[in-house]
């Protein structure tokens, strides 16, 4: 039977229990035959033609090849819908202003998904919206807040972690206590070099959660393929003005739903939608809709902790919280669409 039948995010748990593999450790060990001095284009085909099912064909593993693409890409940046085409190798911030990625901090977070706790969670600084309301705007805004740590030290740091947690232990003892990590900010995509640098230098078997807006270019999301096992994504609109207004992003409906399908074509996932206040049948309703009728065997968090934060006081539908009525009415549009909620 395909794993991805067998209730919420079975080959997360299987990876957690040691019955199977994180997705980074096949892409590590699978290798193509490449020299890795080609021009991208050349890369970006091998890169494109391999499987992690595929015999091994060469010295380079798919996932240095899948650095070196990165890295590529930084000097010409287009992680993200923005596409700004800015050198960030040498200096030239985008609009999300991240040059070297900073760690603003890293811990065992608790207060995820039950499905997903514990989580070691990496926070970089930095982010890809500029959303009005944004609860971690101290360091979404700020792209210099944290430390830059090497990612070999970071990877060392995500080794020990997992040890003292279970991840190395037999599989028995590691179902109780293993951890996943958990990429995010902010929001990850500005840092996808140099998460996939320190992957290469990790070895433990750990799942890996991409925790983000979701708003990367097809180019980015193929880099994530092979790499992510669950991905947890905010679904924050239903329609493009409302993302305009109050994230500042073009295109949104479109990336996000693009990247959706993707997302869930390569790995589990666990979709977030946070409600709005007076949101709910310009974004709420479109949105679960859209998210019922397209993904199937995901998890869905309707989120009813809105707090006005940031700049949300300018805005005045928003510059309230959400009223339990209105998360009320949320929960029944999702419980009415069938969707799978969360706990
Ligand atoms: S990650 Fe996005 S916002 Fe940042 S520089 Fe690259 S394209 Fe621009």
């Amino acid at each position: 039977m395909d794993s991805m039948t067998k209730g919420p995010l079975p080959r997360y748990r299987q990876i957690l229990e040691g019955e199977a593999e994180a997705r980074y450790l096949l892409t590590k060990r699978t290798t193509v035959d490449v020299d890795l001095k080609q021009d991208a284009e050349s890369l970006w085909q091998v890169h494109d033609s391999v499987t992690s099912e595929e015999e091994p064909t060469g010295k380079t593993s798919l996932l240095d090849l899948k650095v070196e693409l990165s890295k590529r890409m930084l000097k010409d940046c287009t992680f993200c819908e923005r596409v700004c085409h800015v050198d960030r190798s040498s200096g030239h911030a985008g609009h999300c202003g991240v040059l070297e990625p900073m760690v603003s901090s890293e811990f065992l977070h608790m207060g995820e998904e039950p499905e997903l706790i514990p989580s070691h969670t990496i926070f970089l600084s930095g982010c890809t919206f500029d959303c009005v309301y944004c609860q971690n705007h101290d360091i979404s805004t700020n792209p210099l807040s944290g430390m830059a740590i090497p990612p070999e030290l970071l990877s060392r740091r995500i080794e020990q972690m997992a040890s003292v947690n279970g991840n190395a232990l037999r599989p028995a003892r590691a179902h109780a206590r293993s951890v996943n990590v958990n990429w995010v900010g902010g929001d990850p995509t500005s840092s996808l070099p140099f998460i996939l640098e320190t992957l290469s230098k990790c070895e433990t078997n750990l799942p890996q959660i991409w925790n983000s807006n979701m708003y990367l270019t097809e180019q980015a999301m193929r880099l994530l393929d092979g790499v992510v096992d669950v991905y947890l994504t905010d679904f924050k609109y239903g329609n493009d003005g409302c993302a305009k207004r109050l994230s500042n992003v073009d295109g949104y409906m479109s990336a996000i739903k693009r990247n959706h399908l993707l997302a869930r074509s390569q790995a589990e996932m666990i979709v977030r939608h946070l409600v709005l206040p007076s949101h709910i049948e310009c974004c709420t309703r479109p949105g679960l809709t859209w998210i019922a009728e397209n993904l199937e065997r995901v998890k869905v968090n309707v989120m009813g902790q809105y707090r006005p934060a940031h700049k949300a006081g300018r805005f005045d539908e928003i510059s309230c919280p959400l009223s339990m009525s209105e998360y009320r009415t949320a929960i029944e549009i999702a419980r009415g669409l069938g969707l799978d909620l969360c706990d």
